[in-house]
């Protein structure tokens, strides 16, 4: 029988607790696995639609090139839909975690800004595949960059579209409180149409609609994410490169992804050829980074359940 969502079995609790109470140097890598615990869909990989585009081909520098408004308004979408959900107690213990030992640090694969909406010390926290709130001149000549800017949205002309809605009292429910819903939405606030959705039109957008650089005054602004064919951020890497070479590791958190892809996949080796044993919390037991060793740990559940378990004897209640 599979263990049932959040029951860490307590040997392995006790020995991990232990462990952790006397690690120095910590390395976390962070997937999909923890904003899925947030509901929130990630889009990267195989078979994600946005409207009738496959999402990794609205994800390249080409796509912006040629038709910067769409890939714009995929890209508000997703910061929107990042907005709405809420960093999870997974979040928020890897934050606590980091304030209590600054020799920990956590390399993010996810772009949602769910960690540092949970106040992740930035210092200690490297994102792999960038933000999607971070924006950046796309002109050559321009070097501007601005960080954690969660405006929603950046330019009115990629605002979500309201449902046009008039006042439909239900003709079964005589609540006031159907009553007030039916006014609130006919006053203009009613819910915002499904963009994901192929079937609801989304207007065409120029140049002059997008957000434009407040530097060059020219250049168009892109989200700072890492797109594909591109490079990560260098300077993201030789940090992580730095702190890894700098001495003996002790552990090696993967959360919420298999960590199988590089760079992820790399780290981990790298930790582990600095004496690391590894931790692993997914959903699915088959998704490890290769081979386990004698000495590691999987924990298997929803990581915003397990993570603060398993960190509980270190950080506290969360
Ligand atoms: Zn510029």
């Amino acid at each position: 029988m599979a263990p049932s969502k959040g029951l860490v079995p307590a040997a392995d609790l006790q020995s991990f607790t232990e462990y952790l109470s006397g690690c120095k140097r910590v390395i976390a890598l962070l997937g999909a696995g923890i904003s899925a615990s947030s509901g929130l869909p990630t889009f990267r990989g195989a078979g994600g639609l946005w409207r009738s585009y496959d999402a990794t081909s609205l994800a390249t520098p080409e796509a912006f090139q040629r038709t910067p408004g769409l890939v714009w308004q995929f890209y508000s979408y997703r910061r929107h839909m990042a907005l709405q959900a809420e960093p999870n107690k997974a979040h928020y213990a890897l934050a606590e975690l980091s304030r209590r030992n600054e020799d920990f640090i956590t390399l993010s694969q996810n772009v949602d800004g769910l960690s540092q909406r949970a106040l992740h010390p930035s210092k200690q926290l490297h994102l792999l595949h960038g933000s999607l709130f971070d924006v950046k001149c796309t002109s050559f000549y321009c070097n501007y960059t601005r960080e954690n800017d969660f405006t929603d949205p950046l330019v009115p002309a990629l605002d979500i579209p309201k449902m046009a809605s008039g006042l439909h009292p239900s003709a079964t429910d005589k609540t006031g409180e159907e009553a007030a819903k039916a006014i609130h939405n006919a006053l203009g606030t009613g819910e915002e149409v499904d963009i994901s959705d192929a079937s609801n039109p989304i207007p065409h957008l120029s140049e002059d609609d997008l957000p434009k650089c407040p530097k060059c005054k020219t250049g168009l602004l892109r989200p700072g994410v890492v797109w594909f064919g591109e490079a990560l951020p260098e300077k993201t890497l030789s940090e992580v490169d730095r702190w890894i070479a700098a001495g003996p590791i002790d552990l090696c958190l993967v959360i919420g992804t298999s960590a199988r892809v590089w760079p992820a996949a790399g780290y981990v080796d790298e930790a582990r050829s600095q004496g690391a044993r590894i931790a692993v919390c997914n959903m699915d037991s088959n998704d490890t980074p290769g081979e386990l060793h004698f000495g590691d740990w999987f924990f298997q559940g929803d990581a915003g359940v397990i993570v603060p378990e398993i960190l509980k004897g270190v950080i506290g209640e969360i």
